[in-house]
């Protein structure tokens, strides 16, 4: 069983349809794979209808923009209940503050010299709901500002940058509650990636894991081997589910190959007993 539990789909940045990722992931060799766009679950139906048609389990799934001590927190929520009014009012705030922030970056952009439009910036991210920078990098690249998604981010688009500008998410202390709320499972993407290691402690973990986190991803690209050993010792303390992932974003990020980490069986049996529904059902 070849399980890779965090992936994006053009439902928000990855490159990749939501059909075709889910196409891709069974050439790959994968037996389970979870879409897990950024704060959208608009990919899951045509994901669900070609995991149906090539035989592989679809878990549905989003990775929350949150917010803790004052850093950004990605929470990977698998199997919600996509009705949820709570959750779905929720995620409808993040999207709205994605939406409102495209005009800002590229007034900033704008601002800096650089010549580009919203309508460039629209052109990339299409039929995407969760507008983000990394469209607006890719917008950078089809103008010839810079060489790629990477550069982009290197130089324009991160905190204290020329383009870079602040949107809302919400408190990780209020949306682990709520995915639980909604049927789901609750499960911290890179704990520890991009400096993240500083605020998600042990002793934060344990917090919460009291509010309802039933697991982190450990096996990710953003985690050193050192970082992998420590974060899998801190899980088997508190007794949380540990996961391995790609987050694969199609031709978007290099080094994220589907399938380059995976989720062990027992792991996976876990998280989703969890849930308030089974993957297909
Ligand atoms: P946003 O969602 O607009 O806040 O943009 C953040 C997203 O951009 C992350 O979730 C990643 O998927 C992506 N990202 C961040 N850094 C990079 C990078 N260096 N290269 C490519 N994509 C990146
Ligand atoms: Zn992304
Ligand atoms: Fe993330
Ligand atoms: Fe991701």
């Amino acid at each position: 069983m070849r399980i890779d539990l965090h992936t994006h789909s053009s439902a928000s940045d990855g490159t990749d349809t939501p059909g075709d990722l889910v196409r891709e992931a069974a050439r790959a060799g994968l037996d389970v794979v979870a879409l897990t766009d950024h704060d959208a679950m608009s990919g899951w139906a045509e994901a669900q209808q070609v995991a149906d048609e090539v035989g592989i389990t679809l878990v549905p799934g989003l990775e929350i923009s949150t917010r803790f001590r004052h850093r950004g927190v990605h929470l990977l929520a698998y199997l919600p209940d996509p009705a949820h009014p709570p959750l779905v009012a929720e995620l409808d705030r993040i999207l709205a503050g994605r939406t409102a922030r495209t005009p800002a970056i590229v007034a900033a952009l704008r601002e800096h010299g650089i010549d580009i439009s919203e309508d460039d910036v629209r052109r990339e991210s299409g039929g995407s709901v969760a507008a983000g920078r990394p469209h607006v990098a890719d917008a950078l690249v089809r103008r010839g500002v810079v060489a790629d998604r990477g550069e982009a981010f290197a130089t324009l688009l991160s905190p204290g940058q020329p383009g870079y500008v602040n949107r809302y998410a919400s408190a990780l202390e209020e949306m682990v509650p709520l995915v639980v709320a909604a049927g789901g499972v609750a499960v911290l993407a890179h704990p520890w990636g991009r400096g993240s290691r500083g605020v998600l402690d042990a002793d934060a973990l344990a917090g919460l894991q009291d509010l309802g986190l039933a697991g982190i991803e450990v096996d990710h690209q953003d985690h050193s081997a050192a970082d992998r050993a420590e974060l899998r010792a801190l899980a088997r303390d508190l007794d949380l589910v540990v996961t391995g992932s790609s987050d694969h974003h199609g031709l978007g990020k290099v080094d994220h190959d589907l399938g380059v980490n995976t989720t062990e069986p027992e792991q996976y049996e876990r998280l989703v007993s969890l849930a308030g529904r089974t993957p297909g059902g």
